[in-house]
């Protein structure tokens, strides 16, 4: 290929910024290359002549020099400024004395060549355009670099995440995660992440998590945290596991998002103001999805229903807002009893209690719902005008619900009422187990 075949498939992509030092362009080797480039400005030297130069757009700068004298050191200057990554051509006469270039060439790369002798320049042209395609690849893969440096960053600031090895043991950690957690950077390093989770999580929880994961399944799901300073938060984690080229476990990644807003709504929309606990409405749905996860996961649901005894008279004793502290502490004494992470406690009505709770053998159930009573009872709340006891007392009606995926709430519902209402009849402050 002749050279300036070559020159011009090489030029395809380049504009260039042309600079003569005479006022009329008459330039041989201007007329001669410019064709070839895709774009070209041709400036009259003067004082700024680098001001028009465009960063943006102009890759290569060609200065066809005929007197030394005219590259003065202001030129020299400006060109030495502009990014080094601009390719400079310096289209010298015949026998120039190169060292009078020496300045420019610390920042930049420098050709030149004798413009007497166009062969030799485009010979020049384009080995350097070839070098600057190889400096532009640096270049852009720099700004790559750069470029997900910051995502790498904002990642860092932003997401909430971290790098366990197959222990469980932290290797990195986001600052966002180290913000959340309340927990340095270095402090979380090698920490265990079961020292994030909440005291409402049991061996058991942890082992369905560790169990997908270790069948190389990712784990999805909302997880109640705890800061450093034992404030709670909440995330919804993506947890999955890390292999090396050999299938190996190596370890597992941890992606999650701060759901402690909604968490927090959703929760309101779930709880009684009086109480604190579930409300009716929560009680409904986790009445069918423990029917259905006690058939699925083969253990034994049972449900109390309790209810104040002679409360009407507690509010006509003692006034209404006794009654609304009455309750409270009723409420707290069912939490209190019933405090597995498996056992569910609501209030279902004014004066009425249901709790969902799971154990095998029914004297087991009967225990410990007779064991809420005795709580209950024990918790000395004065009503004069009880007819059954001195201290405000509840009765409740308990059944055990077999594992039948056709059990409906409605009727389940219905039985313990019945049983309540047996344990009313009986005289109050007694359990009643229905079959
Ligand atoms: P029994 O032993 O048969 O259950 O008699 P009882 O008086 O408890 O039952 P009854 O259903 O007649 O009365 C329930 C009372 O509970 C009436 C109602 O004023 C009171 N109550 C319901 N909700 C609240 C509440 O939120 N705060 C207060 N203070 N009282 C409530
Ligand atoms: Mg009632
Ligand atoms: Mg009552």
């Amino acid at each position: 290929m002749s050279n300036f075949k070559l020159l011009k498939n090489i030029c395809k992509n380049i504009n260039l910024f042309y600079i003569d030092d005479k006022s009329e362009y008459s330039n041989t080797l201007f007329k001669s290359i410019k064709s070839h480039f895709n774009a070209c400005s041709l400036n009259n030297y003067e004082f700024n002549i680098l001001d028009k130069f465009n960063n943006n757009h102009d890759n290569l700068i060609i200065c066809n020099i005929s007197n030394n004298g005219l590259l003065n050191n202001h030129l020299i200057e400006q060109l030495k400024s502009i990014s080094n990554r601009i390719l400079i051509i310096l289209a010298l006469p015949v026998k120039s004395d190169l060292s009078h270039y020496d300045k420019l060439k610390q920042n930049n790369e420098i050709f030149s060549f004798d413009k007497s002798n166009l062969n030799a320049a485009s010979n020049v042209i384009s080995s350097s355009i070839k070098y600057i395609n190889k400096t532009n690849a640096v270049y852009d893969l720099e700004n790559k670099v750069s470029h997900f440096m910051k995502i790498l960053e904002l990642y860092d600031e932003t997401i909430i995440a971290s790098i366990m090895d197959k222990d469980g043991k932290i290797k990195y950690a986001t600052s966002a995660f180290s913000r959340i957690s309340g927990y340095s950077k270095e402090e979380l390093i090698s920490k265990k992440h079961n020292i994030f989770m909440h005291a409402i999580y049991d061996k058991k929880s942890f082992r369905a998590i560790s169990k997908a994961i270790l069948r190389g399944k990712v784990w999805k799901g909302e997880l109640k945290n705890k800061k450093k300073n034992g404030e709670e938060y909440w995330v919804y984690a993506t947890i999955s596991p890390e292999y090396d080229n050999s299938n190996m476990l190596i370890g597992y990644t941890s992606v999650r998002q701060d759901i402690t807003e909604k968490k927090h709504i959703e929760t309101i929309s779930i709880t009684d103001a009086l109480t604190n606990l579930y409300n009716r409405r929560h009680f409904d749905i986790m009445f069918k999805s423990e029917i259905k996860n006690s058939c699925r996961h083969r253990y034994t649901l049972n449900f109390i229903l309790l209810d104040i005894d002679f409360f009407k008279q507690y509010n006509d004793t003692y006034g209404h807002q006794a009654g609304d502290e009455a309750l409270i502490k009723v409420a707290a004494c069912i939490k209190d009893t019933f405090k597995r992470p498996d056992d569910y406690t609501f209030r279902v009505g004014g004066e009425e209690f249901a709790i969902l709770f799971n154990v095998e053998l029914k004297k087991d159930a009967i225990f410990l719902a007779n064991k809420l009573r005795i709580n209950i009872q024990s918790l000395g709340i004065k009503h004069k005008n009880s007819e059954v006891a001195k201290n405000l007392t509840i009765s409740a009606g308990l059944i055990q619900i077999k594992q039948n995926p056709k059990n409906e709430t409605i009727l389940l519902y219905k039985k313990v009422d019945e049983a309540l209402y047996i344990a009313k009849n009986e005289g109050r402050n007694k359990i009643h187990f229905k079959k």
